[in-house]
């Protein structure tokens, strides 16, 4: 079984999708984890940096080295949404997502799973939350300002929903879940619940 998870910055994914992949005995891909590596590359003055070997496991290794926590850089995360809107990187990044999903039982989290890397996933997941609670949530992981974090995400959300080559988009048969006001075990609870139901 394949589940895809799509949303905005903040709104909760990475964790959500990680425990979902937890309780369920399936494979977790951070598909941003590998724009972010992309973008890194590219900071460093990589020649090709689309072409950078990335591997995702425990963390995340650029060219054999463990980038884990340098992709969560703020510099970072703001390139990681420039070279995202380029079609060449979509192209090769997408490629390797697929060929990862063919078998196994994943639980993918991106912009673009449901849309693009996995329209025929069994389950797609879209989840939103109000900006003020992402900026809020993403600031405290961070240990950084609210609305400085709430800025920087407009800027970001905006250039993910209007890029020209898979903009963040929910897929017209995704579940929406807004979990503005919902615990992280209770958006949990849900989407299992819908996997659940599925097998
Ligand atoms: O999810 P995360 O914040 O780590 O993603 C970093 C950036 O990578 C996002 O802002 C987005 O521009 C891009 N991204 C994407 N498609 C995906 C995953 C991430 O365009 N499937």
């Amino acid at each position: 079984m394949r589940i895809a998870i799509d949303g905005p910055a903040g709104a909760g994914k990475s964790t959500v999708a990680r425990a979902v992949a937890a309780t369920l005995g399936f494979t977790y891909l951070d598909t941003g984890a590998m724009y972010r590596a992309v973008a890194l590359a590219g900071l460093r003055g990589h020649p090709d940096p689309a072409g950078a070997t990335i591997e995702l496991g425990d963390g995340v290794r650029l060219d054999g080295e463990d980038v884990t926590t340098a992709i969560r850089a703020p510099d970072v995360s703001e390139q990681a949404s420039v070279v995202a809107a380029d079609p060449a990187v979509r192209r090769a990044l997408v490629a390797t997502q697929q060929a990862l999903m063919r078998s196994g039982d994943w639980v993918a989290e991106g912009r673009d799973i449901g849309t693009v890397v996995a329209p025929d996933a069994e389950l797609k997941v879209f989840l939103v939350a109000d900006p003020s609670e992402r900026a809020r949530r993403r600031a405290a992981q961070m240990g950084a300002d609210p609305a400085i974090v709430e800025r920087e995400q407009a800027v970001r959300d905006e250039r993910d929903a209007a890029r020209q080559d898979s903009p963040l988009r929910a897929a017209p048969d995704a579940v929406e879940v807004d979990t503005s006001g919902l615990s992280i075990d209770e958006v949990v609870a849900a989407i299992v619940a819908l996997a659940r139901r599925l097998d």
